[in-house]
């Protein structure tokens, strides 16, 4: 099949990418490639449905910018395409005393990052927002919002479908072949040929840069972030979002809480070593891509260097009581037994071969070829600016 456009992966930022090129030349054949029968099945699917801020990026990186840029245009477009959304704010919470300059320079760099009406909290003041919260002091963020990601995923769809875009499900690409002015994309089913491909595969997009080129030099390693939901009758514990200090060196680690769209409050997640790319259980093992993780010389200086911090996440993984402990420190009085199982998400994090995980956006361009390596959280939230980078420099080749 002839095209122009291969867009492999239907989560979020491949989604949001088609639209963004149809949306700037509607004339483009463009087919969104994906392995699954159903859109938004992975990191997309399920996260932890946060509209953020970006007050916690460094001010003038590719994570900083997007996020803002995509905060407001994905604001925009659910009230556009009627995506429920609630921008309910939430708190970032000290809970101890050596948190306090981290709480301050966090408040600093949202500022820099042009967020508005941020306010530094006392204990009591805290409790105005969340009376169960207990915290020496805090940040509120009244920008941050809610949303359903699978929803925003279904309306891109839906609006790159009406502009005749094709989306085929059930497909994975397994091979791709660079030729002097096409490129062509097989998958289990059938082979398409463009002039370009663009790869947002996710959990596997470095598997799928590695079809064509040998000079990624990042892996995948799979980190399952585990929840728990507080049962109906103890939700009134948890007004809207609360989080902990971010640690600087694992931004994406503390667990938090958060009231979610479709109803109900996670807690979580954490972050451990999935055993496989897609392992959304315990029990899940893929030997060879686990083995693949162990291997990687990047991921075994992490783990050297951060077993303490590892170790923490793992315990709480398997005990209960442990990760409820972590619960307390925001909120005291919630017991093991007002938490049930909630699920579980798989973030794809690119990690180098000396151990750095990559922090940013990490886009690699080849000749017919746009690989997207690292879109972690708030991928979702900057998707709309992600997708109009990406067709930016897709665009200039057409
Ligand atoms: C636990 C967790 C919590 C998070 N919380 C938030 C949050 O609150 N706010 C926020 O903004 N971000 C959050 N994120 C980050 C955000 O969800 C991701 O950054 C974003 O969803 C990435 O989208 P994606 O399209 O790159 O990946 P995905 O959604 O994983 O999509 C990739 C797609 O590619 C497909 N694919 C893979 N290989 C192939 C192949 N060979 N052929 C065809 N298809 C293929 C997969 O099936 C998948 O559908 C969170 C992530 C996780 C995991």
């Amino acid at each position: 099949m002839n095209t122009d456009i291969i867009i492999i992966g239907g989560g979020i930022v491949g989604l949001a990418t088609a639209l963004q090129l149809k949306q700037r030349n509607a004339r483009l054949r463009i087919i969104l490639v994906e392995k699954e029968q159903e859109l938004a099945k992975h990191q997309t699917g399920n996260n932890s449905g946060v509209i953020h801020s970006g007050i916690y990026y460094k001010p003038g990186s590719l994570k900083a910018t997007n996020c803002i840029n995509g905060y407001n245009q994905l604001v925009d477009f659910c009230k556009k395409n009627e995506v429920p959304f609630d921008l309910c704010g939430k708190i970032i919470v000290a809970t101890e005393e050596k948190e306090l300059p981290l709480l301050q320079n966090l408040f600093t760099r949202g500022q820099q990052n042009g967020l508005t009406n941020l306010k530094m909290l006392t204990s009591a003041e805290l409790k105005e927002f969340e009376p169960h919260v207990a915290g020496i002091a805090g940040i509120s963020v009244p920008q941050t919002g809610i949303v359903d990601y699978k929803n925003v995923a279904e309306k891109y769809a839906e609006l790159f479908r009406k502009y005749d875009g094709e989306i085929a499900l059930g497909e994975q690409v397994i091979d791709i072949q660079v030729l002097s002015d096409r490129v062509t994309v097989s998958t289990q089913k059938q082979t398409y040929s463009g002039k370009l491909v663009i790869n947002c595969a996710g959990l596997y997009s470095d598997k799928v840069a590695r079809l064509t080129t040998s000079t990624v030099n990042v892996k995948i390693i799979p980190f399952r972030g585990e929840y728990y939901k507080l049962k109906k009758e103890k939700e009134y514990l948890v007004k809207n979002l609360i989080y902990p200090v971010p640690d600087p060196n694992f931004p994406f680690l503390g667990v938090h809480f958060t009231r979610m769209m479709k109803g109900g409050v996670e807690a979580g997640p954490n972050a451990v070593l999935a055993f496989q790319r897609e392992g959304y259980k315990k029990s899940d093992i893929n030997l060879s891509e686990l083995t693949e993780s162990l291997a990687w010389p990047g991921f075994r200086k992490v783990a050297f260097k951060y077993w303490k911090t590892g170790m923490g996440e793992m315990y709480r993984s398997f005990s209960k009581a442990a990760f409820t402990k972590a619960l307390q420190k925001l909120i005291p009085e919630i017991q093991e037994h007002d938490l049930e199982d909630g699920g579980a998400g798989v973030r794809a994090q690119a990690c180098d071969r000396t151990g750095g995980l990559v922090d940013d956006f990490m886009i690699l361009e080849e000749k017919q070829v746009i690989n997207v390596c690292n879109a972690p959280s708030p991928a979702a939230t900057s998707s709309l600016s992600i997708g109009e980078t990406i067709s930016a420099l897709a665009l200039k080749r057409f």
